[in-house]
């Protein structure tokens, strides 16, 4: 039984929040009980007009503000930030599934990326070369773009918005963040969290909505650039509508991440860090591995041994829950789609050596749950290996050698990212040289970037040239103007008609 509406949620606009006007909602579930927790409004039209309109007037003071006190309000919504921690990766936990501690620290890797933005007064820096002609300077300046667009997914609703709004807030810009409509709570939160740091009214904006905001956005004349982070036919066509309009467009999507397993490798730390990194958040993650290669018959039935053991203890269960491993997926759509991926793996003819299906959690009948689940001797043209099921799925595909294990994260269509696990360095240099993808780990499982380092995948993954965080950030929310200055003692000199070389 679904339980009756408990909350309206809202915009926030022009730093108050705003209810929506369009009358359309969507639904937000408490994926660990199964029930409907609030409704968010989906923005109309107008509602993008005036969001864009109120950011693009209040962006003005922002960028004549010197940089560093726009890095100091930043820096108060850090501790603000982590003075509500337990609030925020309570509301994150309820509305996304993950459990408390990991939503943590998707809020502590949002803040990580906002702290590296308080660098903004360096990263700004203009380049300047002295007497570039006689008597002529050139110089170069970072300018704010105006107003930038953050769209995000659902499994980090504080991370990404946060990683997306950092660096254009620091640079000058004014934000609008159109989150994900699965769990939009922190982001209003943020927003808040925001405001009482110090930021002026508009400059951070919450718009809720679908596909008819987001069209909006990307065709608005105000709208300077679009950061995207979700599924990858989404990103694809961002990235194009974006262009037609005449944006610049960063768009990151979906991952099919490999861990190659060397046999000298240390299998029970492979293994170990394999679970956490395929199953934690339920698999919801981008970077998730769900596909290991273990290299050699020997390694493979010995890896796949340890796997299946650990993989059977994990407890999956509510996401407030201490005890529990990882908790339910976001939606019931979301498990059907799962366990469906699961069912054409068995049809193709994968070996199915643990069924997390029909996992079944105390009190919590209509709870979201997918247990643990592992896939054997897969195939390169099953479906199991070739599209992303973001859920707590991992794939086993054997290789016989090292080239065969490279290549089969090297030839895939996604290229976020990829770990080896050896003991060997020649091993491991030649894989990180060789492999085609963004990011890479060596005997790390999840190699997500530090905040100072950019974070995008390749092929697929990833569409545009500037990727999240690190200095790509500030070069995407900046345009460069450059400068040729020449301040004579007086016009000695007729006019001249040819052009002047050094
Ligand atoms: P999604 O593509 O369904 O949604 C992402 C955003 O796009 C949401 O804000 C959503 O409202 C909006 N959206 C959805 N359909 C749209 C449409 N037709 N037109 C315009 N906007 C639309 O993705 P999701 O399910 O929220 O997130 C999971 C996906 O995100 C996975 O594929 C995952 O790999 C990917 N992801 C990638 C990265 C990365 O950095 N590469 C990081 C996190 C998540």
């Amino acid at each position: 039984m679904k339980q009756t509406l408990t909350q309206t949620l809202t915009h926030f606009i022009n730093g108050q929040p705003a209810e929506g006007t369009s009358g359309r909602f969507a639904d937000v579930y408490h994926p660990a009980t199964g029930q409907i927790a609030a409704r968010v409004p989906l923005a109309s039209i107008d509602e993008v007009h005036l969001a864009v309109e109120t950011a693009k007037t209040a962006q003005v003071q922002w960028e004549e503000l010197n940089a560093q006190r726009r890095a100091r309000i930043l820096g108060r919504f850090v501790d603000l930030a982590h003075e509500n921690m337990d609030e925020l990766a309570t509301a994150l936990s309820n509305e996304h599934g993950k459990t408390f501690e990991d939503a943590k620290g998707d809020v502590q890797r949002g803040l990580e990326v906002i702290e590296f933005c308080m660098g903004a007064p360096h990263l700004l820096k203009g380049e300047f070369s002295d007497q570039s002609g006689t008597g002529i300077d050139t110089y170069s300046m970072r300018q704010p773009l105006g107003v930038t667009v953050g769209i995000s997914p659902f499994n980090f609703p504080a991370m990404i918005p946060l990683w997306q709004a950092g660096p254009s807030l620091a640079a000058g810009n004014a934000f609008i963040l159109k989150p994900s409509e699965r769990d939009p709570s922190v982001p209003l939160m943020l927003a808040d969290l925001f405001k009482q740091a110090g930021l002026p009214d508009g400059v951070f904006q919450v718009l809720n909505g679908d596909k008819t905001a987001v069209d909006a956005l990307i065709e608005h004349p105000d709208i300077q650039a679009v950061g995207f982070v979700g599924s990858t036919p989404i990103a694809q066509a961002i990235y194009t509508a974006a262009a037609q309009h005449g944006k610049r467009a960063q768009c990151f999507g979906g991952a099919k991440n490999h861990a190659i397993i060397m046999p000298d490798a240390d299998l029970d730390q492979a293994a170990d860090a394999l679970i956490g990194a395929a199953f934690g958040a339920a698999g919801e993650r981008c970077m998730a591995i769900s596909v290991a290669v273990p290299v050699g018959q020997e390694t493979a039935d010995a890896l796949v041994q340890k796997l299946v053991e650990k993989a059977r203890h994990l407890k999956v269960g509510p996401s407030l829950d201490p005890t529990s491993d990882f908790g339910p997926v976001v939606t019931p759509e979301a498990k059907e789609r799962i366990e469906a991926a699961i069912a054409a793996g068995v049809e193709e003819g994968a070996e199915l050596v643990l069924d997390g299906r029909g996992v079944t959690v105390e009190g919590h009948a209509d709870g979201f749950y997918i247990g643990a689940t592992i896939f054997d001797r897969a195939t390169k043209d099953m479906s199991i290996y070739r599209q992303e099921i973001f859920g707590p799925v991992l794939t086993v595909i054997r290789a016989d050698s090292f080239e065969e294990a490279l290549d089969l994260p090297s030839d895939h269509e996604y290229g976020n990212g990829v770990a080896i696990f050896t003991r060997d360095g020649d091993t491991a240099r030649e894989f990180t040289r060789r492999v085609n993808v963004g990011m890479v780990g060596v005997n790390v499982p999840i190699p997500v970037p530090i905040a100072y380092y950019t974070f995008g995948g390749w092929k697929a993954s990833g569409f545009g040239d500037l990727n999240q965080h690190g200095p790509d950030a500030f070069r995407f929310v900046t345009r460069t103007k450059t400068v040729t200055q020449r301040w004579p003692s007086g016009v000695k000199e007729d006019a001249s008609f040819t052009m002047p070389i050094q």
